[in-house]
């Protein structure tokens, strides 16, 4: 069991890494690749040329990262797009070659939000073995790789989303719970055992436009035995990976 233990602590950026995590994204990419430039779908600028691009043998070429804008024509769906990235360069870990080299414990690249999560667990010496893990949300981006990750961290997980009925008395076993919802304060003081470590990857907006995560930070913290801020927790963590 994960001892209570107010003070609780907040999980931030680990202050042992020497990124900078104040540095934009793009400066951030300009310090760890050659070049940085956005390939947009366009009419003109098909599947196809980033299929040729992507599998480009050019050494300056070292990943690409997706960022989920495509292109308005039907034929660019997110698998269409994702299914034309080279696997090899495939950092973010989307293609189903590296999704399934991931489900099987052998991954060639770890999807960065759920890698940041695991990162900063073992920086905070939380492990996952033997620990009731709970996620919510189960997108291909967060939810199913942090699961993945969790459970060959040999945590036992239990995986959520928005058709899970009796979800306050899973998310109450969890002594790490994941929360990936994209709804602002759908995480509850009742919904957390007393002690348990929240990580919140979230990160919405709230009606004054402040950037929030799915945690109600100010009535949970005070039972968590370690919660991660947002802004300031996860979200560096993924940059940083
Ligand atoms: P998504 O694709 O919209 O997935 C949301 C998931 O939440 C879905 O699986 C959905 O279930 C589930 N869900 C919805 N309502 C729920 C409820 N009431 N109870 C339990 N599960 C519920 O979102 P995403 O791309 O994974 O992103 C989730 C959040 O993380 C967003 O706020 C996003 O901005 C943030 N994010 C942050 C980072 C970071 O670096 N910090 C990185 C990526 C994403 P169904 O599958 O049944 O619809």
């Amino acid at each position: 069991r994960i001892p209570v233990s107010p003070p609780f602590r907040r999980m931030t950026y680990p202050s042992s890494r020497s990124d900078d995590m104040s540095m934009p994204k793009r400066s951030a990419s300009s310090e760890v690749a050659r070049k940085m430039s956005p390939f947009t779908l366009s009419p003109r600028r098909s599947r196809s040329h980033f299929a040729e691009d992507s599998a480009e043998d050019d050494t300056a070429w070292i990943g690409l990262a997706f960022s989920g804008e495509r292109c308005a024509h039907p034929a660019n769906t997110e698998a269409a797009v994702i299914a034309a990235i080279a696997p090899e360069k495939d950092v973010d870990c989307f293609h189903p070659y590296n999704v399934g080299r991931l489900n099987i414990g052998d991954p060639v690249f770890q999807p960065c939000t759920p890698a940041g999560v695991l990162e900063m667990l073992q920086e905070y010496g939380i492990s996952p073995v033997g620990k009731r893990c709970v996620v919510l949300g189960r997108s291909n981006i967060v939810g199913k790789p942090m699961a993945a990750l969790l459970t060959q961290a040999d945590g036992t997980v239990t995986l959520c989303h928005s058709k899970t009925p009796d979800l306050v008395d899973i998310t109450r076993q969890a002594d790490i719970l994941v929360s990936a919802v994209g709804k602002g304060n759908c995480v509850t003081a009742s919904m957390v055992k007393d002690g348990a470590v929240v990580i919140d990857v979230a990160m919405n907006r709230n009606e004054a436009g402040k950037l929030c995560g799915d945690v109600d930070l100010a009535a949970v913290e005070p039972k968590a035995s370690y919660i991660t801020p947002v802004p300031g927790g996860v979200g560096p963590m993924t940059r940083a990976m």
